[in-house]
């Protein structure tokens, strides 16, 4: 597939093949751009701004909705290829799928709520007879860096609202998954004007970095990892920055959980999308009192876990994106297993595939849960107080999401107001998010909000206009 570039296909000379980490075929090719494709699409995502911003709202609007109803035409094929360049399972690149649909729904009905609002100026000092009144207005141009873990679904979460509020967007997709994201661009090219949208593909140290360096964009929207979101962070200068970033989530069970639930928690957090997800359980906090059957209740469920081809509809667990990742998974497991831990099911890997791992017997110190590991895996820390479980909660860099499992509702505040995340979730897992709430981490997950109207937000400037009326 050609990268987009003011609203024409724009290939390079040279190429990286998308692999499907199923079975290793090539799906398709993108172009690796050189530098002087990306100041094209910076020039033309700049021409663009004035044509945006002097579309009505309404305009706006219509179009995101049609876009919207395209992309709802066209789910299945969209579902095909997410299932194909990331190895996710069919039924959870349909669920992502929907989430886009409901994502640029949200854009759409946003489009038309930019609102400023009047200000007192008398209630300050020499303030009286003025009638003054805020404006948000758009940044100008927005560049959009995104991972493979949910491409497309992350990537609209910036280009909706980014166009929403009439900024014009550059869009770097991530070199591993890179074509939903440009079959989804030409849609968004098909209702907008030329260069409104724009995708340059390429690696990120490269192309990546020339959109964060450039001082003819005005803000960068990134999400990934923690190492990435650090180099942007230092090479942004002053343009605006938010940045979405790698999560190590805990998840409390207190004495007093109902441990069905908590089990039925761990198997959607843990699990989905081959543990790839940056608000995935990550670290699994027990209370001593119910430990074991909690652990052999996760044991009997993970045992049901169907692994195997994406394409088919019974699976629940496909491959990680490639079997480089899926090694990285191995080692860390076989680390804490020469520190002491215990694989209770699963911790052997095929290819790209890593089955569904519990850990026992963790210890807060192993690298497996310091890092964020980005697989299909359960680590097991045993505490005694709910004290220690939000001492060891918090002993992290990472602040993205929590979730307590309690009956107990002093137990459930203390756990929701002391464990620093930027969502608490009570009785229901981390990697939960609905796509209108705010989303954004504390500590090194990041800084900045998503979720459409928070996005707007940080999307935007404020610009205040005062009357003098003496
Ligand atoms: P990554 O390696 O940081 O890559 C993310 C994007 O950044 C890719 O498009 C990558 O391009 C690009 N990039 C790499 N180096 C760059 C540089 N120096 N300057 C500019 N761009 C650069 O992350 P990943 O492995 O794709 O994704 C997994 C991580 O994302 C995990 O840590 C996960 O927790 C996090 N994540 C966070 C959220 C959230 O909302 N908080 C959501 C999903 C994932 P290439 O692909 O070409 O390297």
């Amino acid at each position: 597939m050609d990268m987009l570039i003011n609203g024409e296909h724009v290939s390079d000379m040279d190429s990286e093949d998308v692999i499907n980490p199923f079975n290793g075929e090539v799906i398709d090719s993108v172009p690796i751009s050189h530098l002087n494709n990306v100041d094209k699409a910076i020039g033309a995502a700049n021409n663009a701004k004035e044509v945006l911003q002097e579309m009505s709202a309404f305009k706006v609007s219509n179009k995101l909705y049609n876009v919207c109803e395209k992309l709802k035409e066209n789910k299945e094929e969209f579902a095909e290829l997410l299932t194909k360049e990331v190895g996710k399972p069919i039924n959870e690149a349909y669920v992502e799928l929907d989430r886009s649909i409901e994502t640029l729904k949200l854009a759409a009905e946003e489009a038309k709520r930019i609102y400023g609002e009047s200000v007192p100026l008398d209630a300050g000092l020499n303030g009286k007879g003025f009638f003054a009144f805020t404006q948000r207005l758009p940044l100008g141009v927005v560049a959009a860096i995104t991972p493979f873990n949910y491409p497309l679904n992350l990537t609209i979460h910036k280009i909706a609202p980014a166009i929403a509020c009439k900024n014009t967007v550059i869009i770097k997709p991530p070199t591993d998954a890179p074509l939903t994201v440009i079959k989804f661009a030409e849609l968004v090219n098909e209702e907008f004007p030329a260069g409104v949208i724009n995708v340059v593909t390429g690696y990120g140290s490269e192309v990546g970095d020339a959109l964060v360096a450039s001082d003819k964009i005005d803000k960068i929207s990134f999400t990934g990892s923690v190492m990435t979101g650090m180099m942007i962070s230092q090479r942004a200068g002053m343009k605006k920055v938010t940045l979405e970033l790698g999560g190590n989530d805990p998840l409390v069970v207190l004495d007093d959980a109902d441990v069905g639930a908590a089990v039925k928690g761990v198997i959607n957090g843990a699990y989905l999308n081959a543990g790839q997800v940056c608000m995935g359980v990550k670290r699994i906090i027990v209370q001593e009192g119910i430990y074991e059957e909690f652990k052999a209740k996760l044991v009997e469920e993970t045992s049901k876990i169907k692994m195997g081809n994406p394409m088919d509809r019974s699976t629940q667990l496909g491959t990680l994106i490639s079997e480089k990742a899926a090694i990285h998974v191995e080692e860390s497991v076989n680390n804490a297993v020469k520190d002491g831990a215990e694989i209770l099911i699963g911790g052997k890997r095929d290819g790209a595939f890593y089955e569904a791992t519990v850990v026992d017997k963790v210890t807060p110190d192993m690298d497996l849960v310091v890092n964020e590991t980005f697989g299909p895996v359960a680590p097991l820390l045993k505490v005694k107080t709910v004290d220690e479980a939000i001492q060891i909660a918090n002993a992290t860099e990472y602040g993205l999401q929590a979730g307590v499992f309690t009956e107990n509702y002093r137990n459930a505040l203390r756990c929701a107001n002391e464990i620093e995340a930027g969502t608490v979730f009570v009785n229901k897992q981390p990697t939960f998010r609905t796509d209108n709430m705010p989303f954004g981490g504390f500590k090194n997950s990041g800084c900045g909000k998503e979720g459409i109207k928070y996005a707007v937000e940080e999307m935007t400037k404020t610009k205040l206009i005062g009357l003098n009326l003496r």
